[in-house]
């Protein structure tokens, strides 16, 4: 776009003066530019229909001639019913108008005129909103309908909307390299800003907005992966030595073999670690698929170049867990660990700091507790953290920053569908971990009514019976953490009139205290708790593979990310498990979602499936979740533009005649501009 032009203020339109300018300040419009660029949500559609086929209720467009005298009749105090007939076509129909009496002097005898109004049963327009004089062909098909607040009403917001389009049409200059546009036939800009605002057509509209996914994808990418080409020429990472006899002897004492997925990943990891520059990786692995052990070797990698490790779980349970899986892999290594959660008493807290800074603690392991600003590194050479999604961007900043250049790998078992990958995470590497340990049996899961219970409950008891364990899940209840416990107490004191004579039923929330916590999940991981109730805070990480049943109350409650990684205490080890989801969706997206997870056992379809129903936003839950917000492009149905924008950008980035030629002119100013040239961050 020319400078000059496009960066006039809009009060330099005719008619906006400063009441105007200030709503439209509001609205963050300064601009002639910032006006265009303010897409409509919506068109209204117009255009005249078979009336025949039209069903009843929907918003309709007829013209019609006027046939008979209009009636006014008044209903009270500003409150009025005109009504009229009209021929419209072969159908004599009746257009009802609602305190709009005024219209009556212009609904002559013989007049053709448009309006716009609700079909009601094949007879009528009731409650006319849009009535013009004069035949359809004098209005546009679509109107646009903009987000709007304040003042400014849609009308006007148009009006303006035409004048900057007019100003502007003949002096943007277009971004998209031609050659680009040619190949897509994406229409150039002044006719896509026409389309997406005032399109002719279906058709003008589609391009405009093909046009505008496509660019904000393509820019989204160049920036993502001018960011990662940045980072890996300048981010001097160090160059770890690990000393690989002593890892292959850890991996030697392991008691199990790793898959080949596992070896693959390792070796990933271990060739970022030795290159200089600094890893920047996410590792993916559905719930069981053995991530933690390929932490404790990545960990142990730097240990043996002299650098000391961090491990940082979401929640105290997970990062106890982890400090003892750690614990007995790495102390026969002599691997110095300790343990820090927001319990660690004060003055051992103290000491494990003091410490950390001297270099007396290789391995640190814990919760948040981990970024307190006073918690000091002696030589941080790498961060693992498990279930990144969890963590704000901001943490992981932090965190990054505690050490001098450490090298950063995010796990995650919540499996991404590829698009969320590339998006959330297009800066990153990537690694899968795409095979489960070997005699891994498949959840038997079923979807069943509440009703039913006493029948999942003589189940259940036969494999309490046969010395297994059992977990059940508590509705989630949104609005109030009061709520869940109320209702977790309520499952557990039916539990125990069930099954309590017999077996020890025990209690886990998020109120209770983290030694309680901890104490009732011991007790259950060695098996003197056999049934555990529990709300989610079971969900990540928590393994006890004698645990062989689940039973998941209100499991409508929940997405299906979230209720596979619930399904993933089960199963995880030799004995057959099942999972019973309780639930009685009322939706049909909730049906499928039951449906789906009995099904498949296998995270990632069920994370496109999940996608596909929640859309992106609720995919990582409300936590900062580090998705960009796109303004035209939809990450569920733009996926095939995300690729092809993927492929491009990197083509761009990676031939220089390409990126310096001069239709390239545009997008390189727009990088230039957001400074991802110089490695900063977009976000
Ligand atoms: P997640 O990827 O969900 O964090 P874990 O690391 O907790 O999975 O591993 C799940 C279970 O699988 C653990 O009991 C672990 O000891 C076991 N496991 C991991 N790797 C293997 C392997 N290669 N062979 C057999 N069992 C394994
Ligand atoms: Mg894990």
């Amino acid at each position: 776009m020319e400078t000059t032009k496009k960066d006039e203020l809009v009060t330099s339109l005719k008619g906006v003066g400063s009441g105007t300018a200030t709503a439209l300040h509001e609205l963050g419009i300064e601009t002639l530019e910032d006006l265009v660029m303010t897409f409509p949500y919506r068109h209204e559609d117009f255009r005249l229909k078979n009336l025949a086929e039209t069903p009843h209720n929907e918003r309709v467009t007829v013209e019609g001639r006027v046939e008979s005298e209009p009636s006014l009749l008044f209903l009270g105090k500003n409150k009025s019913r005109l009504q009229v007939r009209l021929l419209a076509g072969q159908h004599l129909i009746k257009a009802v108008f609602f305190n709009q009496a005024y219209l009556k002097t212009k609904l002559e005898l013989g007049q053709v005129v448009t309006v716009t109004g609700k079909w009601d049963r094949g007879r009528q327009v009731v409650n006319v909103t849009t009535f013009s004089s004069g035949p359809k062909t004098d209005q546009q098909d679509f109107e646009p309908v903009y987000s709007l607040k304040g003042t400014i009403n849609q009308k006007t917001f148009r009006k303006f909307m035409r004048l900057a389009l007019d100003e502007l049409a003949q002096v943007l200059i277009d971004v998209l390299p031609e050659s680009l546009r040619i190949t897509y036939r994406l229409p150039g800009i002044s006719e896509a800003l026409e389309g997406i605002h005032f399109p002719q057509n279906v058709d003008h509209s589609k391009n405009a907005r093909r046009r505008f996914v496509y660019e904000e994808l393509l820019i989204f990418q160049l920036k993502m992966q001018a960011i990662k080409k940045v980072r890996k020429e300048q981010n001097k990472g160090n160059s770890v030595a690990y000393d690989n006899n002593q890892l292959k002897k850890l991996i030697e004492t392991l008691p199990y073999e790793l898959t080949n997925a596992q070896k693959r990943v390792v070796n990933e990891i271990c060739r970022d670690l030795k290159e200089p520059h600094r890893m920047n990786r996410l590792l993916q692995g559905d719930v069981g698929s053995g991530k933690t052990v390929v932490a404790a070797i990545s960990l142990y990698a730097v240990i043996t170049a002299g650098y000391q490790g961090a491990l940082m779980a979401p929640t105290e349970i997970l990062a106890e867990q982890h400090a003892s899986s750690l614990d007995e892999w790495l102390s026969p290594m002599g691997v110095r660990m300790a343990l820090l959660t927001g319990s660690t008493k004060t003055k051992a807290r103290r000491i494990v700091l003091e410490n950390l800074e001297a270099g007396n603690i290789d391995l640190l392991i814990g919760t948040h507790a981990l970024i307190q600003p006073d918690i000091l590194f002696n030589q941080l050479g790498l961060v693992i953290t498990d279930e990144q999604h969890r963590f704000g961007v901001e943490q992981r900043r932090v965190l990054k920053e505690k050490g001098e250049n450490p090298d950063v790998l995010f796990m995650t078992a919540t499996p991404i569908p590829r698009t969320l990958a590339i998006t959330a995470f297009g800066e990153m590497d990537v690694s899968i971990i795409d095979e489960m340990p070997a005699g891994r049996k498949e959840i038997d899961t079923h979807w069943m009514k509440e009703d039913q219970l006493h029948k999942i409950i003589v189940r259940l008891t036969r494999e309490l019976a046969n010395g297994r364990q059992a977990y059940i899940i508590c509705p989630l209840i949104e609005e109030s953490e009061k709520l869940d416990v109320q209702n977790v107490v309520d499952v557990y004191t039916m539990m125990s009139a069930a099954l309590g004579k017999d077996y020890t039923v025990g209690l886990m929330h998020g109120r209770l205290h983290s030694d309680e916590k901890e104490g009732v999940m011991r007790e259950f991981s060695e098996g003197k708790v056999q049934v555990l109730v529990s709300t989610t805070v079971v969900e990540v990480g928590v393994n006890v593979p004698n645990a062989t049943f689940m039973i998941i109350f209100d499991a409508e409650r929940f997405g299906l990310a979230q209720l596979h990684q619930l399904r993933g205490r089960v199963g995880r080890g030799e004995h057959q498990s099942y999972c019973i989801l309780l639930a009685d969706p009322k939706s049909e997206e909730g049906k499928e979602r039951m449906m789906s997870m009995t099904e498949t056992n296998d995270g990632f379809v069920l994370a496109e499936k999940d996608l596909e129903l929640r859309g992106p936003g609720d995919f990582f839950g409300r936590k900062q979740s580090g998705l960009p917000e796109f303004k035209v492009a939809d990450l569920v149905h733009d996926y095939r533009a995300l690729n092809t924008a993927k492929v491009d950008a990197e083509k761009m980035l990676n031939s220089v005649d390409f990126w310096h030629s001069e239709e390239m002119e545009g997008l390189r100013s727009v990088l230039i501009n957001s400074k991802v040239l110089e490695g900063e961050r977009i976000d």
